[in-house]
This record gives structure tokens, sequence and C-alpha cells, in this order.
């Protein structure tokens, strides 16, 4: 029989991640969860192997390379090899361009483009060492697609993803490895209770109103839900994505077309 497929997840405790992990600990691979707060990344591994499936919990911060590498080898000690390595770690920050300050464009930068590299680079290292195809797919956004008011330094990073996406899609497509992204559009995490918090004091106006203009304007009707954006991920993470490599997929309800 078939060694079980292991995917990792950075940024697995809660959100988007959370909702990935889930979804791929149901099509069947052993998931290693990566997250700054080991507690939150256990709680999710310990009810993934409640329901059956099997999961480890690690606790890396994707800013610091080191972190990233040792997380990638030790979920190959503990489940054997890696297959699937999903970059989702990701923060978010609310302020006008011209107010951005430097300290939190760094913080942005580090950890949304830094550690998607980083991410990147370990996972690569390893597929080439066991010689195996592998699948890297990133966490991009609508906001990687269109500049929004209040999000300039967010959508830098995610702009930044889709090339950092593409770029590598290219240069490991020999080795057999292809490399995506998922856009997703509003997402219900606490990531947008933030956001929505954050929006409501520089225009003053009731906490639930500013992400309300956002979801307004969605064509299918309601917020996305992690597990929106865990179908899109199954699928790429699947041999049914085989043959796609280098692209940003947008996974919004019809928010943003291009
Ligand atoms: P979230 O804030 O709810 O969860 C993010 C998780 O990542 C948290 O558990 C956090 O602890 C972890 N994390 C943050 N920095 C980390 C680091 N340096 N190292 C390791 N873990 C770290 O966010 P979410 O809404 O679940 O978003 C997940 C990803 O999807 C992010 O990359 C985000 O930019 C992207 N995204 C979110 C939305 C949305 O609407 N929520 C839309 C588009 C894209």
């Amino acid at each position: 029989m078939a060694n079980q497929k292991v995917a990792l997840i950075t940024g697995a405790g809660q959100g988007i991640g959370e909702g990935i992990a889930l979804q791929l600990a149901k099509d069947g691979f052993a998931v290693s969860l990566a997250g700054r707060h080991l507690d939150k990344v256990q709680k999710v591994a310990d009810n993934i192997n409640a329901d059956g499936g099997k999961a480890i919990a690690i606790e890396a911060d994707v800013q610091y390379k080191k972190q990233v590498i040792d997380a990638v080898a030790k979920t190959v000690s503990e489940l054997g090899q890696l297959d699937v390595f999903v970059n989702n770690a990701g923060i978010a920050h609310v302020a006008q361009v011209c107010n951005t300050e430097e300290e939190d464009l760094d913080r942005l930068l580090d950890i949304n483009v830094k550690g998607t590299f980083f991410g990147i680079q370990a996972a690569a290292a390893q597929f080439k060492k066991q010689g195996t195809p592998g699948k890297i797919i990133n966490a991009s956004s609508i906001a990687g697609h269109e500049g929004f008011e209040l999000l300039g330094a967010y959508s830098a990073t995610k702009f930044a993803i889709r090339g950092i996406t593409q770029a590598a899609a290219k240069e490991l497509a020999q080795d057999k490895i292809t490399v995506n992204a998922y856009c997703p559009g509003i997402v219900l995490t606490p990531m947008w209770d933030q956001i929505d918090a954050e929006m409501g004091e520089l225009h003053n106006v009731a906490p639930g109103e500013s992400i309300k203009a956002y979801l307004d304007g969605i064509a299918l009707g309601r917020g996305e839900t992690p597990a929106d954006v865990a179908n899109l991920v199954s699928f790429l993470a699947s041999e049914k994505a085989d043959y796609i490599t280098g692209q940003a997929i947008m996974v919004d309800g019809g928010l943003v077309y291009r």
C-alpha cells in the first residue's frame, strides 16, 4: 500500500488554515499543523485525531527561516514524508498608504512575503530530497489582484505572493513541483473581525458596518467560510490539479473579476 500523503499547513490554529487542515485530513492526508501558538494548533490537531484522522501540531513562526525548515524536518520525522505545503499564515494591517508605519510594513513583509519564500524554499528542498513531485499552495487574496482602501501594505504583500508563485512555478516545474495560490474574498475569520474593528475606528462607524459594505458587493450574496476556501485548496492539493501551476485562483463568491 502506498504511504499516506502528508500536508503541512501554516497558520492552522484558526480561520482558513484550520478549515484547510480539517478538509485535507478528510481527503486522507496526514496533516502537520504549524502555528505561532502551540496550544491553538494542538487543539485543532486533537480534534482531527479524535475524528479518526492523523494530525500533529508544531510551534513555528514563519518569519524565521530556521523555524520553517525545522517544521518540515519535524513533519518528515514524525509523518514520514512531505507531499503538500500550504503557506497559509498571514497577517493584515489597516492604514492608509501615507500613514503606514515602517515597523508595520516590516512586520507584514516579514510574515506574509518572507514567510512564503521560506515555506517554498523548505518544501522544495524536501521534495527534491525525496525525489517526489510536490505541491506548494500559497495564500494570496482578492487584495492580491486589486488594491483596497486602507489595505495598501497588505495588498502589496498579496500581490507579491502572486509574483513569487509564478516565478517558483516556472523554476520548479522541472522537478514536478507545482506552485499555485488561492485568492479568497471576505472570509468570516478573526482576521476580518480585526479589519472591521480597525476600519470602523478610522471611519468612525459601528462594528460590523465596514465588513457589511464589502459583503454587500458579493454576487453570491453571503460571506465566505473557511470551508469555501478549503474546497479550492483540496482541489489544488489533489491529483486533479496536476496540470495547473503558477495560478492565483479567485474564490470570492463573485467580488473581484480578473
Ligand atoms: P486569521 O488571522 O484568522 O488566522 C491566521 C493564523 O495564522 C492565526 O492562527 C495566526 O496565529 C497564524 N499566524 C500569523 N502569523 C504567523 C506567523 N508568523 N507564523 C505562524 N503562524 C502565524 O487569518 P485568516 O483569515 O484565517 O487568513 C489566513 C490566510 O488567508 C492569510 O494569509 C490571509 O492573508 C489570507 N486571506 C484571508 C482572507 C479573509 O478574508 N480572512 C481573505 C484573503 C486572504
